[in-house]
């Protein structure tokens, strides 16, 4: 079932969804399954499964002074998916990048998600890798989400890259995207950023998810001006509690956004770990249910992996 017919039939009850990564290369699934167990008690409708791409740095067999830098992409998202719908019987959602994909990649791609009874994906550009400056699309690949929705959204038509195929199988994705209430890194300015946001949204995409987000002022001033820009899509907030004083200094420079001053004081003032989790979990306790009782109908959790945290959230608010 489509992530937007899951929040059209949500009937007043708030939904609960979260995200996970694919484990590392080498690991087995079980990790997987021991995230999400859980959670399972809070019903998610969905579940995500993120898409990675890694830099890995080699030695020069010769003299080992020179370097070489490899980009791989991170295996699993398809399968965990797949397993997912199996184990739980719940949608999983698949994350899609423009980065490392070429366009008949994406079109294979889609086309086992297509198999695999898959309705929905998240369509992404991707960040760029540790040794670039700004981001890389592949030769014949995609440089931006809208390019990438416009092709998920010609598959859902029947138009596939072959221009020859006839009476083609027209797919029927629901199509989510990322957003920024506090500006995505490299735009300009919010205004830039609101407008590709407006375009993704033209060329076919269903649902907005945002970046995790600490101050609720933000975002709902975000779908307001999302709303005046003519975006009336669902905009499903993404919150995440932070979990270390490291995360004070680690979330703003990899995700660009703030961290409110009452948060950050709390947290310095914290003795150990343990406090610190304690506030990091009340503080998104807070936030969710605010989100609810201003008539959001969904919260999505960023579990980087560990679900203890967003289960103390979940227990409290769902
Ligand atoms: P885009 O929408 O393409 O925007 C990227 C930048 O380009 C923005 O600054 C935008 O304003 C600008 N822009 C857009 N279109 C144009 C245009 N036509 N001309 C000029 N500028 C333009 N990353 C992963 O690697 N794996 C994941 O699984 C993953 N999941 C995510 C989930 C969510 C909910 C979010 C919010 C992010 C996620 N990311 C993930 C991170 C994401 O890939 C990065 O934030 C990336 O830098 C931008 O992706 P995007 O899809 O928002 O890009």
């Amino acid at each position: 079932m489509k992530v937007t017919e899951h929040i059209q039939n949500a009937d007043g009850k708030a939904l609960f969804s979260f995200e996970i990564l694919p484990p590392l290369k080498g690991q087995n699934i079980q990790c997987i399954f021991d995230t999400i167990d859980p959670l399972m008690e809070f019903n998610p409708p969905f579940i995500d499964v993120t898409y990675h791409r890694e830099e890995y740095t080699y030695k020069d067999a010769g003299n080992g002074l020179l370097e070489k830098k490899i980009v791989k992409k991170r295996p699993g998202t398809v399968g965990i998916c797949a397993a997912i719908q199996n184990k739980y019987k719940v949608d999983a959602v698949p994350h899609i990048l423009c980065g490392g994909f070429t366009k008949e990649d994406t079109e294979n791609f889609l086309i086992d998600l297509d198999f695999l009874g898959i309705d929905n994906v998240v369509a992404l550009r991707g960040d760029a890798v540790k040794s670039e400056i700004y981001f890389k699309a592949e030769k014949n690949g995609h440089r931006y989400a809208s390019e990438l929705v416009t092709q998920i959204s010609e598959l859902n038509n029947g138009i596939y890259l072959d221009d020859e195929l006839e009476n083609s199988h027209t797919t029927n994705f629901c199509i989510g995207v990322g957003a920024y209430p506090e500006k995505h890194m490299e735009a300009p300015n919010f205004d830039s950023d609101l407008q590709f946001l407006k375009q993704k949204i033209d060329k076919g995409a269903d649902y907005i998810v945002t970046q995790m987000f600490f101050d609720n002022a933000k975002f709902f001033d975000f779908v307001d001006k999302c709303r005046k820009a003519g975006i009336e899509v669902p905009i499903i907030p993404g919150l995440k509690p932070l979990t270390s004083k490291g995360q004070l200094n680690m979330i703003p420079h990899r995700f660009k956004v703030d961290l409110p001053d009452a948060l950050v004081i709390e947290i310095l003032k914290a003795k150990d770990n343990d406090a610190v989790k304690q506030i990091g979990i009340e503080w998104c306790i807070q936030q969710s249910k605010e989100i609810i009782a201003a008539g959001i109908p969904i919260v999505h959790y960023y579990s980087m992996g560990k679900s203890d945290t967003v289960k103390r959230v979940a227990k409290e608010v769902f």
